[in-house]
């Protein structure tokens, strides 16, 4: 099968993959891989992540993608391009697991060329949120990497923490 895509700086975060040719929508472009891991295993990573993260930004991001009910995928080996794909509120790629194997998938008709994104699907999280910050410049960007079915906590969130703000400087 031809690649559907190719590896470039990305004005995102650091490098992202982008469309080789003009691909359909609901074609699946680049598998997810790793090593397969239990859960017990997952926490275990998480948790070591966690800890490298505090100490710097940089490192300490997490790739484990859940597989099943009993495994998940740690995708922080070099040979899983797929990891460098970045995150946008306005994506064009999504995940299905077929066969026990996890795809991106585009869900619209993607010109060549165009960055290959996709949501990670972090949930609301009053205290880490801030953590995660989004510079993918579409107009919908809420301007934290926070899933799509978050959005609403996210605003009340901010708003909240806005008229605060207001209170205290009148
Ligand atoms: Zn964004």
């Amino acid at each position: 099968m031809k690649k559907l895509y190719t590896i470039k700086n990305s004005k995102l975060h650091g490098k992202g993959l982008f469309a080789n040719c003009n691909i359909k929508a609901e074609t699946n472009i680049v598998e997810y891989v790793g090593e397969k891991i239990t859960k017990a295993q997952s926490e275990k990573i998480s948790d070591i992540q966690l800890k490298k993260s505090q100490k710097n930004k940089d490192e300490g991001q997490v790739y484990i993608f859940t597989l099943n009910n009993k495994y998940d995928i740690n995708g922080n080996v070099n040979y899983n391009k797929a990891r460098l794909m970045n995150h946008s509120c306005n994506s064009n790629c999504d995940t299905d697991i077929i066969d026990n194997k996890i795809w991106i998938r585009s869900y619209k008709d993607i010109k060549k060329g165009e960055e290959l994104t996709y949501d990670y699907g972090f949930t609301f999280d009053k205290d880490d949120f801030r953590d995660h910050i989004c510079k993918c410049g579409s107009r919908k960007c809420v301007g934290f990497i926070v899933t799509e079915t978050d959005w609403k906590k996210l605003r009340k969130f901010l708003l909240k923490l806005a008229k605060n703000c207001l209170k205290t400087n009148e």
